[in-house]
């Protein structure tokens, strides 16, 4: 029989144990044991970012403009401070979206309208073309807007192959697109040379740099040097960077930006034929929760460059002890070197699948990657506490699947 709500309501003091044993089925994210969907930096900002989101619990950021104005004016300062790490020039815009497939989307749809408005006649049968490690959301949006999307594979050493790329452009071709890291294996595509391609080519290119926007900058001004991703290579057009990932913000909050504001405003919704007038958002989204963009304001503030720096260099550092470690442990490979803090590695003579499987039981959530075969982790601080017991683990699911102790064959990469 189908549940129904309960005739009668339920107070607080019962209602908060059933949520707890609820939150018991979760993983254990806070001690390190998902490589994916959840990140934490500090506790400090992990507490402020929750308080702020609970101060503005119920405001609408879709009435920014017209009844939550201190709302408006936070979400205007967390897109500056953005702009600024991203080398915007002075005409550049954006907003605040609910997540990096909402940017994506958007940067689409307004590459697209740029594509129509400069041809007119061709409005159909568009497609864009993006490495095959980017991310589905560039399906997500072809599908919903009728675009075909060429994937093209990546070079051996996995990042996007710029020349096979080229090849695959005709005429109705409207978008390039470069990952700045891809999530499948952490590294940064060639922007460089793609933004020469787009420049060439007449073409928008779109950098997603929705998992390392909110950390490559600080990486790089803590020492490491980095490939150049953002505005300040001219043929990059547009830029989605998530907030709720590596900006250790609250979900739901990405951004999106646009060198010219002429770009920006073409991903607008704007209508005014129904009973209640004038109806106009930038994004997907209408009812948006206030409390997100008053969580990126507080955690922007609280850490600070200096604490983003800070974390990036703590996550450097462990990412390279995950590193070392794994490179200890007898048949196995990191399938790159990693430009940021997501790793994937692999066993070139074994099931890596098993491994995973050995993993698994003893309680890890293993991501995994199927082409190539490996064994994939996004990074963030709680995977310190975790690494000593992590590594032991992945040890002895080696040699288990080494002695054919473990099968593989249950094991499906998902995300
Ligand atoms: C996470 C991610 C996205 C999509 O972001 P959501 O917030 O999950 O919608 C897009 N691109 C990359 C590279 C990502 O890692």
């Amino acid at each position: 029989m189908r549940k129904t709500i309960p005739e009668n309501g339920t107070g607080w003091p019962e209602l908060e144990p059933q949520l707890e044993r609820f939150a018991a089925e979760s993983i254990d994210w806070r001690h390190g044991r998902s490589p994916l969907f959840v990140f934490l930096a500090t506790e400090s900002a992990y507490e402020v970012g929750k308080n702020a989101f609970f101060k503005f619990f119920s405001e609408n950021a879709l009435g920014g403009k017209r009844a939550f104005q201190g709302l408006k004016r936070m979400e205007d300062d967390v897109l500056e401070m953005a702009l600024s790490l991203f080398s915007a020039p002075p005409d550049a815009a954006g907003n605040m979206s609910t997540g990096g497939s909402e940017s994506i989307f958007l940067a689409v749809k307004a590459a697209r309208e740029r594509f129509r408005a400069l041809k007119p006649g061709m409005r159909h049968d568009l497609n864009m073309v993006v490495p095959h490690s980017a991310h589905p959301a560039f399906d997500k949006a072809g599908q919903a807007m009728d675009i075909e999307v060429r994937r093209v594979p990546v070079r051996a050493d996995l990042r996007a192959d710029v020349k096979a790329m080229a090849d695959r452009i005709d005429e109705r071709t409207f978008l390039l697109a470069g990952s700045a890291p891809c999530f499948p294996h952490g590294l940064i595509d060639p922007i460089d040379e793609l933004s020469a391609l787009a420049i060439d080519s007449g073409l928008w290119l779109h950098v997603d740099a929705c998992v390392g926007g909110y950390v490559a900058p600080f990486v790089r001004r803590a020492g490491y040097s980095l490939p150049e991703f953002d505005f300040a290579l001219p043929g990059v057009r547009s830029i989605s960077a998530d907030l709720h990932k590596f900006g250790f913000c609250p979900k739901p909050a990405s951004t999106v930006f646009y060198r010219e504001r002429e770009d920006y405003e073409r991903q607008i919704f704007d209508f005014d034929d129904w009973p209640s007038g004038r109806f106009t958002t930038p994004m997907l989204s209408g009812t948006r929760a206030g409390g997100a963009v008053a969580a990126a304001w507080a955690v922007f503030h609280h850490l600070g460059a200096e604490g983003y720096c800070a974390i990036a260099r703590d996550l450097m550092e462990m990412t390279r002890r995950y590193v070392d470690g794994i490179e200890a442990i007898e048949g196995l490979q990191m399938w790159a070197q990693p430009d940021l803090t997501l790793i994937n590695f692999g066993a070139p003579d074994l099931d890596i699948f098993a491994v995973a499987e050995g993993m698994r039981t003893r309680g890890w959530l293993p991501g995994l990657t199927q082409r190539p075969r490996g064994m994939h982790m996004m990074m963030s601080l709680v995977h310190e506490e975790a690494r000593e017991a992590y590594l032991g683990d992945l040890r002895a699911a080696v040699e288990a699947a080494r002695a054919g102790r473990a099968s593989g064959a249950a094991m499906k990469a998902t995300y």
